[in-house]
C-alpha cells in the first residue's frame, strides 16, 4: 500500500444499544484512504450493526462517524459516498446483466452509449465476458452474480465500497478464487473497501489491516502478520482455528510453568510482562515424533488422528489431561510415521510459543 492520509473514515466511541442490549461498545477506528480494511468476528459479534452504522441505514445510540473529518452521523444513506455489496445481493433478477450493471448509471441520466461503455468496461475488470451483458441475473451462476453485484456497485463510482460477507454462501473452490479476485480488483480501481467476514482465513488473504471483533467490542487491530502471530488475546489466537493452548504460570527467568500438568516450558523473555495467562502454539510449528526428541519443551500424548490435507497432514495428539493438541506438518520425504493410539512426543522451541494474558 502507497502512502495514504490517516482519519480518512474515523469511528469514534461508536456504541449501539438495541434495549438493553449493547450491539456494538464504545468502538474507536480510523480507516485510511484506499485501504482494504477487514472487520472479523463470529456470528452476532455486530459487524453487520456496525457497517449498517457506516453506510447510513442506521445510527449510533452514541459516537461519531467522520468522513474527511466531518461528523455524517445524521446524512441519510443515499447521500454518503458510499455503496454496499449487500450479503443478499438484490440484483434485479429477470433484468439484464448490463440492465443491472447500468441502474446507477441510468437513474443519473447518463446517456446509453457512454453506459453500456462503462458498464463493458466494469465486466472486464470483474473478469466476465462481454456476450454476459445481454445474459438475464437468473440465467447467471453465484459466482457470477457476485461479480455482477460488485461491478453494478462499482458504477456507482463510490469513494467506498462496502461488504458484508459477500462470499459465504458460495463453495470452497469459487470462494477462493473471488478472494483473490476482490483483492486485484481493489488494487486496480484504488478504492477504499471494507470488508465483514466471520472467516479471519479471508480477511488474512485480502486485507491490508484487519480489526477483531467480539461482543460488540473491537479486540485488537492490525495487519493480518500482527493478528497472527501477535495476538493480543486468547480469543484472537483461537479464532484462527486449532491451535494449542496451554494455561501457563510464569515461573523464573525464561520460564513457564503449566497451570494443570506442572510441566516447565522454556520462553524466550519478550522484555513484556507475562504473569500468567495462555501459551499459544501454532500448528505448524509444533514438531511430532524423532523431530520433537531434542526440542526443550515437550509434551507426551497418544495419536489420536490423522487427517490428510492435500500437501500437508494435521494430527491430532491427545495428552493424559485429555487436551487435544494439533500438528501440520508439509508432506515432505521423511515424513512422521505412526498408528492411531500410539504414544508420541510432540514438542516445540522456545521461540515459537506466543504468551498472551488471559
Ligand atoms: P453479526 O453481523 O456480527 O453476525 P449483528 O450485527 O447482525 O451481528 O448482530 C449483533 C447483535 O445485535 C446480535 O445479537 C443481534 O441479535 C443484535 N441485533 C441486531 N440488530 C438488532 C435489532 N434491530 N434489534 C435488536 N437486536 C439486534
Ligand atoms: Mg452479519
Amino acid at each position: 500500500m502507497n502512502e495514504v492520509p490517516l482519519g480518512f473514515l474515523e469511528l469514534r466511541g461508536v456504541t449501539k444499544q438495541f434495549g438493553e442490549f449493547t450491539a456494538l461498545d464504545d468502538v474507536n477506528l480510523s480507516i485510511s484512504e484506499g485501504e482494504f480494511f477487514t472487520l472479523v468476528g463470529p456470528s452476532g459479534s455486530g459487524k453487520t450493526t456496525l457497517i449498517r452504522i457506516l453506510v447510513g441505514m442506521d445510527s449510533p445510540t452514541s459516537g461519531d462517524i467522520a468522513l474527511r473529518g466531518d461528523v455524517i452521523n445524521d446524512v441519510p444513506a443515499n447521500r454518503r459516498p458510499t455503496c454496499m455489496v449487500f450479503q443478499n445481493l438484490a440484483l434485479f433478477p429477470h433484468k439484464t446483466v448490463g440492465q443491472n450493471v447500468e441502474f446507477a448509471m441510468k437513474i443519473a441520466g447518463v446517456a446509453a452509449s457512454t453506459r453500456r461503455e462503462r458498464a463493458l468496461e466494469l465486466l472486464e475488470l470483474l473478469r466476465l465476458p462481454a456476450d454476459f451483458y445481454s445474459k438475464r441475473i437468473n440465467q447467471c451462476s453465484g459466482g457470477e452474480r457476485q461479480r455482477i453485484a460488485l461491478a453494478r456497485a462499482l458504477a456507482f463510482d463510490p469513494e467506498i465500497l462496502f461488504f458484508d460477507e459477500p462470499l459465504s454462501a458460495l463453495d470452497f473452490r469459487l470462494r477462493k478464487t473471488l478472494e483473490k479476485e476482490l483483492k486485484d480488483i481493489h488494487r486496480e480501481t484504488g478504492k477504499t473497501f471494507v470488508y465483514i467476514t466471520h472467516s479471519l482465513e479471508e480477511a488474512m488473504v485480502m486485507s491490508d489491516r484487519i480489526g477483531i471483533l467480539n461482543h460488540g467490542k473491537l479486540i485488537q487491530i492490525g495487519s493480518p502478520d500482527d493478528i497472527y502471530n501477535r495476538p493480543l488475546n486468547k480469543f484472537v489466537a483461537q479464532f484462527m482455528g486449532e491451535v494449542n493452548t496451554l494455561a501457563v504460570d510464569k515461573a523464573g527467568t525464561g520460564k513457564v510453568k503449566d497451570s494443570t500438568t506442572g510441566s516447565m516450558y522454556e520462553i524466550t523473555e519478550s522484555g513484556q510482562e507475562f504473569e500468567s495467562g495462555f501459551m499459544i502454539i501454532r500448528p505448524e510449528v509444533m514438531k511430532i515424533g524423532n523431530a520433537a526428541d531434542a526440542l526443550p519443551n515437550r509434551i507426551q500424548g497418544v495419536l489420536f488422528n490423522d487427517y490428510a490435507l492435500g500437501s500437508r497432514i494435521q494430527y491430532q495428539v491427545r495428552s493424559a489431561d485429555g487436551e487435544n493438541h494439533w500438528l501440520v506438518e508439509r508432506l515432505q520425504d521423511d515424513p512422521f510415521s505412526g498408528n492411531a493410539g500410539e504414544p508420541v512426543t510432540i514438542g516445540w522451541r522456545a521461540e515459537d510459543s506466543i504468551l498472551v494474558p488471559s
